[in-house]
């Protein structure tokens, strides 16, 4: 069947309002047969929380259907040979359940020594020397295997390389290998799209704008660009649905 991933936030809602057509878009997809994807490359919430998010707007979607930086990145981790199995996470709460459902032991956060050190150390000025002194005293654990950093992607991959994980991801849910995917940024979602070899509808809602898909170059260009959801059937890709 084929396979549509949309980016959620800035193309089919914006906090907490929808999108213009993005609920009856959704539906006629599905209806059409397609598997209709949601990819967010924040790392923040769970998956669960997504779904929640989604029944909240009334766009659809159920927990197979949802792939977060989170999710992706804690079945990276599962993939990998040895798998981990002592993992420190320096990020949200999202991305720690995520990997520990698959499994693999994650630190609690809030076990690591020296977070919260004493009022006096922590007295700006009073003795400069009492944080150092705090800190080379904190008996430090063993390291763990793994250490996974969570960021906001959407500001990294920018300046970084852009790393399709996200998409490669659903085509290995989805058993695919090909796919749509409509986003709202060039250097993201088309990017990350060309890398797994889907091709990229970029919708200008917001952050990507007409003239600035002009200076796109590369992976960045959009195979296809609309102005509205609806647009979507207008497309050779999406015609007769
Ligand atoms: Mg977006």
């Amino acid at each position: 069947m084929p396979v549509v991933i949309f980016d959620m936030d800035g193309v089919l809602y914006r906090g907490s309002s929808v999108m213009p057509h993005a609920r009856e878009t959704l539906e006629r997809l599905r209806r059409a047969g397609w598997q209709v994807f949601f990819a967010t490359n924040n790392s923040t919430s769970t998956r669960e929380e997504y779904v929640q998010q989604l029944r909240t707007l009334r766009l659809g979607g159920d927990v197979e259907h949802i792939v977060t930086s989170g999710y992706a990145t804690a079945h990276y981790l599962e993939r990998l040979d040895p798998k981990p199995r002592d993992v420190y996470v320096l990020g949200a709460n999202g991305l720690r359940e995520e990997i520990r459902a698959t499994g693999i032991s994650v630190r609690d956060a809030s076990l690591v020594p020296g977070l919260e050190p004493p009022d006096a150390v922590v007295a700006d000025g009073v003795d400069p020397g009492a944080m150092r002194r705090y800190l080379t005293s904190v008996s430090l654990p063993s390291p763990a295997d793994t250490v996974v950093v969570g960021l906001d992607l959407h500001l990294t991959y920018a300046k970084r390389k852009p790393e399709p994980f996200l998409f490669e991801e659903v085509l290995r849910r989805a058993h695919e290998r090909d796919a749509i995917v409509v986003g709202d940024s060039t250097d993201y979602d088309m990017v990350a799209a060309h890398r797994v070899g889907a091709r990229g509808v970029l919708i200008l809602t917001g952050l990507t704008e007409g003239p600035a898909v002009q200076h796109a170059r590369g992976d960045a260009m959009p195979d296809r660009v609309i102005k509205s959801l609806d647009q979507l059937f207008t497309l050779p890709e999406f015609a007769g649905l």
